[in-house]
């Protein structure tokens, strides 16, 4: 699924709300919200995202 031609990582996340784990870029273009609860689990800033969910593991 998708192009392999990807810099950056992806992190698998825990929703400090729900608790639902999701995996997510870790340079998003803009927001990303949970799946399940719609609580804002990274976002993007002038280039920088800010993770503000728990992170639990880097996945490559
Ligand atoms: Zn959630």
């Amino acid at each position: 699924m998708g192009v392999s031609k990807m810099t950056g990582k992806f992190l698998k996340v825990k929703c400090g709300k729900c608790k639902n784990e999701q995996v997510i870029f870790e340079k998003p273009a803009g927001k990303v919200e949970c799946l399940v609860c719609g609580e804002i689990l990274a976002e993007s800033r002038g280039g920088k995202a800010r993770i503000k969910a728990k992170v639990l593991e880097v996945v490559r």
